[in-house]
């Protein structure tokens, strides 16, 4: 593995994000590979994370040992086909980073035989805390697995599933999450300006509260459920708040959202 050449097809902010964190963990620049077609988005991206670029994609698929398709999903059939002959006769490992790409899609632009990773990111990849879900079709060996894990683990946590299906449950969940905590953000926001406080304290008072809750909650051997009773004092401030949201339904409307959410995901497969 410490030699093999990773290619990125589509040099955007996802891409650019695993470079980074790739770079980071010390991956060196010189294994890695991008193309995109716009020169100005590759001397920027050479010029930060020092990577082999190229505005020709089939360049990068003939060097690499895997080869991780981002760009938008409504791009991939195209880039597909223009990769098809060289991917179908080296057999890279394909790693898609596309949402709602099935492996099925890929087969058919890409050949039968081509060895596939899809994976679910989420936006907090940009900033190295993001939450990915994998799914190796058959064909793919244990080595190419490790491979895609330190591709996507270079931006954050990875979790294999052993049915593509499971991925349309992940981007329900932490695919479309971040926005969920947005919104509750935006809404705690809303609120606290509501009750006088001025808008650049409130937005600190709020994301100084979402990570430190998030931190809190990661690193705490109790589940949130104990955390949420531990800041609950009976009669007390916390549990007026949290009786309003109980009596709207606020469970029943996040169980709602999510299978909303994977039942959108599975329409768009
Ligand atoms: P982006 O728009 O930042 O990047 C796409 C890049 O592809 C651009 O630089 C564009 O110039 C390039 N491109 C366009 N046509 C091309 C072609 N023919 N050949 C090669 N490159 C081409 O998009 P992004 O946010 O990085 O998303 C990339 C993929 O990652 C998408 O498929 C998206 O579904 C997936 N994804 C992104 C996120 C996220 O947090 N941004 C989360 C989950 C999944």
């Amino acid at each position: 593995m410490a030699q093999q050449l990773i290619g990125f097809i589509g040099a955007g902010n996802m891409a650019t994000s695993l470079a980074g964190g790739m770079i980071a963990k010390g991956i060196r620049p010189a294994r890695i590979w991008m193309s995109d077609p716009s020169r100005d988005r590759l001397d920027e991206v050479s010029q930060q994370h020092r990577v082999h670029v190229a505005t020709e994609n089939l360049e990068v698929a003939q060097r690499v040992d895997a080869l991780v398709l981002s760009v938008k999903p409504q791009m991939m059939a195209s880039v597909c086909a223009d990769l098809r002959s060289v991917v179908a006769e080296r057999r890279p490992l394909v790693i898609s980073i596309a949402a709602g790409v099935t492996v099925a899609n890929l087969r058919a632009w890409l050949g039968e035989e081509v060895p596939i990773v899809r994976c679910m990111p989420n936006t907090p990849a940009l900033v190295q805390a993001g939450a990915t879900g994998l799914y190796a079709a058959e064909g793919v060996d244990d080595g190419q697995k490790a491979l895609a894990a330190q591709v996507l683990g270079a931006v954050g946590l990875t979790f294999w599933f052993d049915n593509e299906q499971a991925l349309d449950a992940v981007t329900a969940v932490s695919g479309s999450g971040p926005a969920y905590f947005f919104l509750l953000m935006e809404a705690l926001i809303d609120a606290a300006k509501a009750q006088g406080l001025d808008a650049a304290t409130a937005r600190q008072l709020v994301l100084q509260t979402a990570w430190g809750a998030s931190q809190l909650a990661i690193t705490s051997e109790v589940g949130p459920d104990v955390l949420r009773q531990r800041v609950t004092s009976p009669g007390g401030t916390t549990a007026a708040a949290l009786e309003v949201f109980e009596e709207a339904g606020f469970r029943e409307h996040v169980q709602a959202a999510v299978a909303a959410a994977r039942e959108r995901s599975e329409e768009l497969a």
